[in-house]
């Protein structure tokens, strides 16, 4: 290969940053671009509380990258030429790559369940919350999904408009996979806020008047708002890596494609093994380390040396609970819930410092 080696980096969430920052660190010798259809990087852990009206921090992509010396292109990618090892945007004219780091990330997925696309809002992406009303006074406002998403977005809600009516459904108990001690917190301060949960409540159909459920219950709703599940682009798929059913890039341990060997992936669009061969769960957490770590394996590949397989382990997961609760679950390594959990304000103020942590990791 002659010239300087091109790196692309699709997207710029956690994930994409985290690669750049790393290349701007040891990769100096290559010619780093990073593309995204944003022009601003938005904290997207924090969408809940923007929803709710609060004012989350936002930078310039260009700006945080080019005092870097990276590359930023502010479009979207349509199509990945992998033949022609180039990718193709909207706008701006084709980029060449001899290196690809896909980390698109993911979305709402609003697949699956009729009337979801159609009548459900979302609160997965910046533009998704800034389409959301933020006034809820108007009606009941139901949040599907009692996850991590569904249940910091039920909580702010209600704490921030106290006279407003939000329920919570779930076909399971909220937090289910935490310990019994975390899942009775957040229960409790759910309740103390005013959130109605159901725990019972599968949702087969959204409508405009609102969701009905598997046992034929209709629940009506002002605004449904959907969280539960996300999707990722489906660029990958389209050109021909292997994926998993929904669209993911199947990775070696090094964070390689199995496919294509240019490739590498990261975040939510990826499959990575994580401890015990389960795979790792969507998140900022391990957006971050894994595209540091995919940006450490093609530096490796690119000075002739063997890229190091990815060594991950959990060690806790933060949950907002409104601005004044929260509750922090430490974790075995493989991702399962262990005995010691944090809660209140104290939880509150250790998530707020996780989530500056995750902005300032992600910034180069
Ligand atoms: C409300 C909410 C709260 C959350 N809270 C937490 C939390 O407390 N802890 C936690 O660990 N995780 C949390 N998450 C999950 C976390 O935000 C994601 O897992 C994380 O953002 C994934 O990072 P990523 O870099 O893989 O993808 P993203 O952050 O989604 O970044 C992907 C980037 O790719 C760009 N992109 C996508 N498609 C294209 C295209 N075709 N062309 C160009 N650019 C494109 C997007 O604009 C985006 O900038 C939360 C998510 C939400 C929605």
């Amino acid at each position: 290969m002659t010239g300087q080696h091109r790196i692309v980096v699709l997207g710029a969430g956690y994930a994409g940053l985290a690669a750049a920052r790393r290349f701007a660190k040891k990769g100096r010798d290559a010619r780093v671009t990073v593309v995204d259809a944003h022009a601003e990087f938005v904290e997207r852990v924090r969408l809940h509380q923007q929803v709710a009206g609060q004012r989350i921090p936002h930078w310039d992509i260009r700006e945080l990258l080019e005092r870097r010396k990276i590359h930023f292109v502010h479009d979207r990618v349509r199509e990945l030429d992998t033949v022609g090892g180039r990718v193709i945007l909207d706008r701006e004219p084709a980029l060449d790559y001899d290196t690809l780091v896909y980390a698109l990330g993911s979305a709402g997925d609003s697949t699956g369940v009729p009337g979801v696309a159609e009548y459900a809002l979302s609160v997965a992406t910046p533009a998704d919350a800034r389409a959301l009303p933020i006034s809820i006074s108007g009606g009941p406002v139901v949040v599907v999904g009692a996850g991590a998403t569904g249940i910091e977005l039920a909580a702010e809600l209600a704490e921030s408009q106290p006279d407003s009516r939000v329920l919570l459904l779930g076909s399971d108990e909220p937090a289910a996979w935490m310990s019994p001690r975390a899942q009775g917190h957040v229960r409790r301060v759910l309740e103390r806020l005013g959130v109605e949960i159901r725990s019972d409540a599968k949702v087969i159909e959204v409508s405009a008047a609102g969701v009905r459920l598997a046992d034929g219950t209709v629940v009506g709703s002002a605004a449904t708002i959907w969280a539960a599940g996300f999707g990722v682009p489906d660029l990958a798929a389209r050109a021909g890596l292997a994926v998993d059913g929904r669209g993911r890039v199947l990775t070696e341990p090094t964070l390689r494609s199995v496919s294509h060997p240019d490739i590498y992936a990261a975040g939510d669009c990826a499959v990575i093994a994580g401890p015990d061969g389960r795979e790792l769960r969507m998140s900022c957490a391990t957006a971050l380390p894994t595209g540091k770590h995919a940006a450490d394996a093609v530096i490796a590949r690119m000075r002739g040396r063997e890229a190091a397989d990815l060594r991950f382990r959990y060690v806790f997961q933060c949950l907002s609970l409104g601005r004044r609760d929260g509750l922090i679950q430490f974790l075995n390594a493989d991702d399962s819930p262990g005995r010691t959990v944090l809660t209140g304000r104290t939880a509150a103020w250790f998530k707020e410092r996780v989530v500056r942590g995750a902005a300032w990791a992600a910034r180069p």
